[in-house]
């Protein structure tokens, strides 16, 4: 019988062998998500950078410690009981400009996000966390920038979104000082009531 991990891991293949867009070559490995098949919550990030282009997971690089610390001591479960994945799943090339990775091209984003939208349908989450501008605007068909649409649900295709900022965004904002990190204690706070989940009892210093 099908199960959703079964479902997931042909996707995943059908994914490594993807050369829909110009992304497949510039990259090292295809990064397709990873975490719990039947999760509640799904975290939906950019697109992957340096590490996970090198290791073919989702964020592992600094920003992935910063959401895996959201997770672990912030909502108090394991990240492998969540399900975390991109809107594209090769890494789009360096922005030189910014010297940082640049956003999904409109193209890239549109050959890629069938195999996101598939991943939906598969895992229906409970719950879709939507970390940063891209993939709130993809997710809610908005143009509004994440500052204006954070802390508030909305819905893709009946599952409650909340968008909230990129753990990125926070590093390169003050990071572990940043004022910007209570604003997203208070979204993920809202995600957790929405789930019923208790909220941990948090040490001071260790929140995300
Ligand atoms: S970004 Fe998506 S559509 Fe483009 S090559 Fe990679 S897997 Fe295929």
């Amino acid at each position: 019988m099908e199960t959703n991990e079964s479902r997931l891991l042909g996707m995943a293949e059908e994914v490594e062998r993807c050369d829909k867009c110009r992304l497949c070559t510039t990259r090292t490995r295809t990064v397709f998500g990873e975490g719990n098949p039947d999760a509640e919550v799904l975290f939906i990030g950019e697109g992957p950078g340096k590490q996970e282009d090198i290791t073919g997971r989702p964020f592992v690089g600094r920003a992935g410690e910063l959401l895996t610390r959201i997770i672990e001591f912030g909502m108090g479960v394991p990240r492998s009981e969540v399900y975390i994945a991109n809107l594209v799943k090769c890494r789009p090339t360096v922005d030189m400009n910014l010297m940082r990775d640049r956003p999904p091209d409109p193209d890239e984003l549109q050959a890629c996000v069938p195999y996101l939208m598939a991943q939906i349908d598969i895992i229906r989450p409970r719950v879709i966390v939507a970390l940063g501008s891209p993939s709130s605007k993809f997710l809610l068909a908005t143009t509004s920038g994440i500052t204006r649409i954070r802390g508030r649900w909305g819905e893709y295709r009946g599952i409650p979104v909340m968008p909230t900022y990129h753990p990125s965004y926070l590093l390169r904002n003050g990071g572990d000082s940043s004022p910007l990190k209570r604003e997203v204690w208070h979204d993920i706070k809202i995600v957790m009531e929405r789930l019923g989940w208790p909220l941990p009892r948090i040490k001071r210093g260790e929140k995300g």
